[in-house]
């Protein structure tokens, strides 16, 4: 289907594992997608047909400018995922609060930035009756008490509620927000994981064995959710949190 044809977003974190599957996925559905990365062209320069701005979401000069010329080259915003992301091992006693700073600097206050600099496109948008969405890519992590995860957690955590006051904030301006909480999806960061795990193999099947349904997650079942939120078909809903954990919410 083409539900966003038309329609332009910008993923952030669009490079590489769900950033990627969801920026792929909303331009096979119409829309015009630019991806703010890092480094845009990802690992395997297989971002190459879409938009890419280099941009570190931590240093607000560089989102501002980023942000600025995927709006100008796309011709406005009406979708604004915020993806990009990192991971932290480890209890409140294992990591310095530089490293507590650092992760808090990238999950929770790149949102803010981004997301301070798409809003005046979104609300553009939304006087033009085109139904803006934001979305963010929380984790199960937020709710599920993970062992070995505080400083990890804590920041979904708090992507987590900023989803709720964003969507209050800006439900009557006509932008909703809501987020995805995944489990464990198979993307390049689980692969580094892995790596630096001692037995590679028992760890991905504990891994596995975690979630009920047996398996990792795809990259593409979160992208699904991810287009759901982000598209038309999800109009009356704002200020939720999806799970494409395969069912580990319920433990
Ligand atoms: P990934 O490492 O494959 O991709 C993350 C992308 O974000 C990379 O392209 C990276 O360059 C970019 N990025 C990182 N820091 C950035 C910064 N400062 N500025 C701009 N871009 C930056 O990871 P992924 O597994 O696709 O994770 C994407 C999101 O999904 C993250 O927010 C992560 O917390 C969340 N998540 C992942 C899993 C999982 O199991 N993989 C589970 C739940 C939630």
């Amino acid at each position: 289907s083409q539900e966003f044809a038309g329609l332009n977003a910008l993923v952030t974190g669009g490079a590489s594992g769900i950033g990627r599957a969801t920026a792929e996925l909303l331009a096979a559905r119409g829309a015009r997608v630019a991806v703010l990365d890092l480094d845009p062209a990802g690992p395997d320069g297989a971002t190459g047909s879409l938009l890419g701005h280099r941009a570190d979401v931590t240093d607000d000069t560089s989102v501002r400018a980023a942000v600025g010329d995927a709006a100008d080259a796309l011709g406005g915003l009406d979708v604004l995922v915020n993806n990009a992301g990192i991971g932290a091992r480890g209890t409140v006693e294992d990591n310095e609060d530089a490293e507590w700073q650092r992760v808090f600097d990238v999950n929770v206050f790149g949102i803010v930035r981004t997301t301070r600099a798409a809003l005046p496109h979104l609300r553009r948008a939304a006087q033009t009756g085109r139904g803006p969405a934001i979305v963010n890519t929380c984790s199960i992590a937020a709710t599920a008490g993970l062992p070995q995860r505080a400083l990890y957690s804590a920041s979904k955590g708090a992507v987590y509620s900023l989803t709720l006051a964003m969507a209050a904030d800006h439900v009557r301006e006509g932008i909703r927000v809501n987020c995805v909480t995944p489990g464990t999806v198979d993307t390049p960061w689980v692969g580094r994981l892995l790596d630096a795990a001692d037995d590679p193999l028992a760890e991905r099947a504990a891994l596995e064995a975690r979630q009920p349904t047996g398996r990792l997650v795809s990259a593409a079942e979160v992208a699904a959710a991810i287009a759901y939120l982000a598209g038309p078909l999800s109009g009356a809903t704002t200020g939720t949190a999806l799970a494409v954990d395969g069912g580990m919410q319920g433990l």
